[in-house]
């Protein structure tokens, strides 16, 4: 029985070589790969700058530093999301605020996240679940209205777009991941993008310690040709050449990527579309489908997902909502009922095998053994 997981990584000999070409040259940290790889990044998704990181949570956190979060500075952001979107916040000593999602897009909602707007609101960091396009206009009027920056948590968001623009131009700051799962990856990495020059200053002195080799930036008169400074506290937080050039062999992979994860969710809308009790995923053109959170009836969710298990099937149920967990309710007093539609969504979703390896005959066995397991459960 061959076994499926809800995400894989595509690797073929081309992103072997790229690799195995760094190895055998002068450099292995941040060198012409990162830069290859960021400008490539940069031109596919049409902005200024990519800022490469270590991976998606360190782009957040660059992200947010980059944006001026300080100690009790505030980030709106959906509990429907890992944990990563809160507690990069967490490590500027910010605070996440957290505003409960649309159960039409299953991403934060605008109107609930006006209510949480307050004089320390400094970043709204929508996260564009499982692929679906967040509503960036709305986001980014809440955000000028009260002067903070629109940081899309786009991990889950590579390859979709909104009309004719992609995901990552529209946010003052998008932040990307390269983990397996993900839609192209490099191991682990993660991306910001920004057409802003001063905010790509930012993160990249964050990403090397704070500090700075650049005569014209320094503060003090440099003492010779060795000289740097640091300037803000920052972190290593670099991505490595080995990583970059896998990334850079994954990104001319990316749009047949994407081409595959839209007909697999074809083919499994078409398969539960009219299936008594499940709810397929929102739709929209420019949805990219990291995921395919599928929703069942809360009563049978964890039977179907432990029956899937024991058919081979490995899904995985997106998210336990960041609010419930221990830490966050212990240190903030968060409880069940504060955010109910992210809580009533993590107790009816299992998200599907999603990846470009998967057959259509895959798919097909899924959806089977899910028809299967319901009609034995009803
Ligand atoms: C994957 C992911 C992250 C973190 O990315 P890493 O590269 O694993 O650090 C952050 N937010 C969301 C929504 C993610 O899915």
């Amino acid at each position: 029985m061959k076994k499926l997981s809800y995400g894989h990584q595509y690797i073929d000999e081309e992103d072997i070589d790229a690799v195995a070409a760094v190895l055998r040259g002068d450099w292995l940290t941040q060198g012409p790969a990162v830069e290859a790889f960021e400008k490539a990044f940069a031109e596919y998704l049409g902005v200024y700058h990519a800022v490469s990181f270590a991976n998606g949570t360190a782009a957040l956190h660059g992200a947010y530093f980059a944006a001026g979060v300080e100690e009790g500075d505030e980030v709106i952001t959906s509990p429907m999301t890992f944990a990563a979107t809160g507690n990069a916040a967490l490590y500027l000593g910010g605070k996440p605020v957290f505003a409960d999602i649309d159960p039409g897009t299953i991403c934060l909602d605008p109107a609930e996240a006006e209510k949480k707007i307050s004089p320390r609101t400094k970043v709204i960091a929508p996260v564009s679940f499982a692929g679906y396009p967040a509503d960036i206009e709305s986001f980014l009027s809440l955000a000028r209205s009260c002067g903070a920056l629109v940081v899309e948590d786009a991990c889950h968001a590579l390859g979709a777009s909104r009309g004719n623009s992609s995901v990552g131009k529209e946010a003052d700051m998008t932040a990307f991941s390269f983990h397996p799962v993900k839609h192209i990856t490099t191991g682990e990495g993660g991306m910001v993008t920004t057409d802003s020059p001063r905010l790509a200053e930012r993160l990249r002195l964050f990403r090397t310690h704070g500090i700075t080799k650049d005569p014209e930036k320094m503060t003090g008169t440099p003492h010779g040709p060795w000289y740097n400074e640091m300037q803000v506290l920052g972190y290593n937080y670099r991505l490595s050449d080995i990583h970059a050039a896998l990334g850079l062999s994954q990104l001319s992979k990316l749009d047949n990527f994407v081409r595959r994860r839209k007909a697999i969710a074809a083919l499994y809308d078409s398969l539960f579309g009219d299936v008594p009790g499940l709810t397929v995923p929102p739709q929209s053109d420019g949805h990219s489908y990291h995921l395919y959170p599928l929703q069942f009836p809360a009563a049978e969710r964890g039977a179907i997902f432990a029956r899937l298990g024991e058919e081979g099937i490995a899904g995985m149920v997106h998210y336990p909502p960041l609010h419930l967990h221990p830490y966050y309710r212990e240190r903030f007093g968060f409880k069940e009922g504060d955010f109910p539609l992210a809580e009533e969504f993590y107790g009816r979703e299992i998200s599907l095998p999603m990846y470009f390896g998967l057959t259509d005959e895959d798919i097909r066995r899924v959806a089977e053994t899910i028809r299967q397991i319901m009609e034995r459960e009803d």
